[in-house]
C-alpha cells in the first residue's frame, strides 16, 4: 500500500501587520503597528520617532487634524441623539444639560483622541502612506514570498 505524503506549504511566522485591522487595533491600543509591543506615544499626542521595542520608524506619520475630525464625528453621533432624547423625554433645565453633557463631551473626546490617532498612524503605516513606503516595501516581499 502506497502512502501519500502531504507536504503542507511552509508558513513563515506571521508578518506583523498582516491585515489593516490588526495594525489599526495595535495603533488604537497605543502600540507600535509593527510589533505590537512598543509604545507609540511618548506624550499624550506625540508619536515617538521610532518604536522603543523594535525600532520601526514612526515619524513619517501625517495624521494632522484627521484624528480630531474623526473624534468629533464619533462623539457627535453618540451624544447628539442622547441629548435630543433626554430633552424630548425629560426637558430638564439647561444647567442639567450642561452638567450631563459637558463632562461627557470632555471625557469622550480626551479618551478617544489618542486611540483614534494611534489607529490612523497605524493605518498610514500599513498602507505605506507618506514616508512609510520603504517600511511597506520591506514587509511586502516577506508576505508575498509565502504565496509563491
Ligand atoms: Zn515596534
Amino acid at each position: 500500500m502506497n502512502t501519500v505524503e502531504f507536504q503542507l506549504p511552509r508558513r513563515d511566522p506571521p508578518v506583523s501587520g498582516e491585515s489593516g485591522s490588526d495594525a489599526a487595533l495595535r495603533g488604537f491600543r497605543g502600540r507600535c503597528p509593527a510589533c505590537g509591543n512598543g509604545r507609540m506615544f511618548g506624550k499624550f499626542l506625540k508619536v515617538n520617532d521610532a518604536c522603543p521595542e523594535c525600532g520601526e520608524e514612526l515619524h513619517h506619520h501625517r495624521a494632522d487634524d484627521f484624528p480630531a475630525y474623526l473624534v468629533i464625528v464619533i462623539v457627535g453621533h453618540i451624544l447628539v441623539p442622547m441629548v435630543l432624547a433626554v430633552e424630548t423625554e425629560f426637558a430638564p433645565a439647561y444647567w442639567v444639560h450642561a452638567l450631563l453633557w459637558g463632562p461627557a463631551v470632555l471625557g469622550m473626546t480626551l479618551g478617544l483622541l489618542q486611540p483614534v490617532k494611534g489607529a490612523i498612524v497605524a493605518m498610514q503605516w500599513f498602507l505605506g502612506m507618506h514616508g512609510f513606503e520603504e517600511s511597506k516595501g520591506r514587509r511586502a516581499p516577506a508576505a508575498t514570498a509565502d504565496a509563491a
